[in-house]
């Protein structure tokens, strides 16, 4: 595969833009100049994006570029790109490409020397990941669940001890059936977010455990509805993870007034049987200074 470096002039150029996922000020400067001046944009649904254009003001004309026609269409666009028109590309919302059509598009591109420059912008992972107050520093993005539960439960099986953040997307209408598997695959006491309507009027941020954000969208059928990220904290270790009591912690701070943190934690372990791993690591985050 070729670096992205400038190529000879005489080709176009294919722009990847990201467009709003919701409130359209989140357009950036650059996205509309560059939609504004390319030959061509092409779309994932080109009425959807008419309406996009139209408010702001841009007549570029629109080419279908969709999930069923990107790999066989592709060439038409290559053509327009080889001749040296400009070409951007679009989703409905959000950044092309992820879990949305370009991806056939923007190899046929690269594989013909043409030069592809992404715009970024708005993206409903990161934007969930970026509030979501769960670890940022590593993640896992799996796109959509399988509709089917059978197959559902064997992706969420795959990743169930992965450490890292997991991100979803999911369908309104399957939200609950798929909060109910991860909370069976995962453990009822799994952190996790619901990040729904991202941008828009109604956005909600609820960060509960696997079983209390199952039984708080059950509750109320407006979370059923939207767009929405789920984000699941990663796998933690159980001796990581155990809860030491009050009882656990009043021990060992104690025995670490008079004993070094390992040894505290090991006595404090035979006392209240809570595992010396966590007790360990209890004395660590709270040493005195
Ligand atoms: N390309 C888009 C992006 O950059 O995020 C994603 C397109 S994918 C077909 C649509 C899914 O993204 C929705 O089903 C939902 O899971 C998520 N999504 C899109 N907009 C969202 C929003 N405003 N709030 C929450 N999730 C959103």
């Amino acid at each position: 595969m070729s670096v992205s470096t400038p190529q000879s002039s005489a080709l176009g150029t294919l722009y990847v833009v990201a467009t709003p996922i919701g409130n359209l000020d989140d357009i950036s400067a650059r996205a509309l100049r560059v939609l504004a001046d390319v030959s061509l944009i092409a779309a994932e649904d080109t009425r959807h994006s008419t309406r996009l254009l139209q408010h702001f003001g841009i007549r570029t004309p629109l080419a279908a570029c969709h999930e069923h026609n990107e790999r066989e269409e592709g060439g038409r666009f290559i053509t327009r790109l080889l001749a040296g028109e400009d070409v951007a590309l679009i989703s409905d919302a959000g950044t092309p490409l992820i879990s949305d059509p370009g991806y056939h598009l923007v190899r046929q591109a690269r594989a013909a020397q043409v030069r592809v420059v992404p715009v970024p912008g708005a993206c409903a992972l990161i934007a969930g990941l970026s509030a979501a107050g769960l670890p940022s520093d590593r993640f896992v993005f799996e796109g959509f669940l399988p509709a089917k539960q059978v197959a559902r439960c064997a992706r969420l099986t795959a990743v169930k001890h992965d450490p890292r953040t997991l991100i979803f997307y999911e369908a309104p209408h399957r939200l609950l059936d798929s909060v109910a598997d991860m909370r069976d695959v995962f453990g009822a006491e799994r952190p996790a977010v619901l990040a729904r309507e991202l941008t828009k009027a109604f956005e909600t941020i609820q960060g509960l455990p696997l079983h209390e954000l199952h039984d708080w969208i059950a509750a109320d059928s407006n979370q059923q509805r939207g767009e929405c990220v789920l984000l699941i904290a990663g796998y933690q270790e159980p001796a990581q993870a155990a809860e030491v009591s009050l009882e656990a912690q009043r021990v060992l701070t104690l025995l670490m007034a008079e004993l070094p943190p390992k040894r505290a934690a090991a006595i404090a372990a035979e006392i209240t049987g809570v595992h010396k791993k966590a007790l360990y690591q209890w004395a660590l985050d709270n040493k005195p200074a």
